[in-house]
């Protein structure tokens, strides 16, 4: 079957190319041209409008920014609500608020068009490698109708709850990640001043209890000074918010992720917003003087 995907960014575009590479046929729609020529060039058909795209396919995947950009192209002017047929499934694949996620289910409901919100965890390598970790929310069997097609991107794919399920697991993903990397830099900017190797110090933990898959993805980017990203901390700053919106809404003191989101405030103002979420090394080494190359 045609498979719809809107959102060809640092991770659609990959998770695109595998859908192509696992045998479906794709119909593709993005703001930016480029991309969506590139997919073309590997078999992909292109839509005019997210609602042109929904009149054409059954299947759709999104992979967009954020809560706006996934309201606009599900249920705005030219968005899929305009085109699509009954029966048919979005599998939004962003991270956005469960809020949002529990609003677009519920307008395309009215449409008899079912939802799954599947954000994703793994950044843009595993998106290469079709080794990303999908958590899913929605109806139980409109996850098992799709197990198959989402699994032809990832290495996981977890069922945990109604709508706006994925979307919380994302959200404690999110605390996570950024605690991690704020961790790992404290760590590297200690070892350096303290005159020990980073690099070595890195070595010495990393199969250790502190070993994590965010210090072997993050801590050789600190060391080597790559901060492109990624995972922009833009991004992050947009996921951080959303954990504590929904922290208050369920009334959880989040001590450490708030924190972390003033870090990245702050990492912000000089212009580390569009870098990696690596880049929160770089408020620890101005507090502390010093730069944690190898
Ligand atoms: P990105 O900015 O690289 O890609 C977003 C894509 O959406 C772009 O190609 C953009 O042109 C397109 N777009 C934006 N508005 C649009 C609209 N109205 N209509 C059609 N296309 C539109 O972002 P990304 O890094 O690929 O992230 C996508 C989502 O995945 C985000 O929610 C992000 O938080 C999440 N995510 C990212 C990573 C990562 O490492 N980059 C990892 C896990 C999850």
């Amino acid at each position: 079957m045609k498979i719809g995907f809107i959102g060809l960014g640092i991770m659609g575009k990959p998770m695109a190319k595998n859908l192509i590479k696992a045998g479906h046929e794709l119909i593709v729609f993005d703001i930016n041209k480029t991309v969506v020529e590139e997919l073309t060039k590997v078999g992909a058909e292109s839509a005019e409008s997210p609602c042109d795209l929904a009149s054409k396919t059954k299947i759709m995947i999104t992979m967009l920014p954020n809560s706006p950009e996934v309201k606009e192209v599900a249920l705005g002017h030219n968005g899929i609500i305009e085109g699509v047929t009954e029966g048919s499934v979005l599998i939004d694949m962003s991270s956005i608020a469960p809020l949002a996620s529990r609003e677009i289910a519920h307008a395309l409901k009215i449409k008899g068009v079912e939802m799954l919100d599947a954000p994703v965890s793994g950044g843009e390598p595993k998106a290469i490698e079709g080794t990303i970790a999908v958590m899913v929310g929605g109806k139980k069997e409109v996850f098992d109708a799709n197990y198959d097609l989402m699994m032809a991107m990832a290495g996981s794919v977890v069922y945990v709850g109604e709508i706006g399920a994925g979307n919380t697991a994302k959200l404690c993903n999110q605390v996570v990640v950024a605690l991690n990397i704020a961790a790992v830099s404290e760590a590297l900017v200690l070892a350096k001043k303290a005159g020990v190797s980073p690099d070595l110090v890195y070595q010495a933990i990393r199969g250790g209890l502190a070993g994590s898959t965010v210090m072997d993805a993050k801590a050789p980017m600190m060391m080597d000074r790559t901060f492109d990203p990624g995972f922009r901390i833009e991004l992050h700053i947009k996921d951080m918010n959303n954990v504590l919106e929904t922290s208050r809404e369920v009334g959880v003191p989040l001590p450490l992720a708030s924190q972390v989101m003033e870090i990245m405030q702050a990492i912000k103002q000089d212009g580390c917003d569009v870098e990696d979420h690596s880049s929160i090394v770089k408020f620890y080494e101005k507090i502390a003087n010093i730069e944690v190359t190898r």
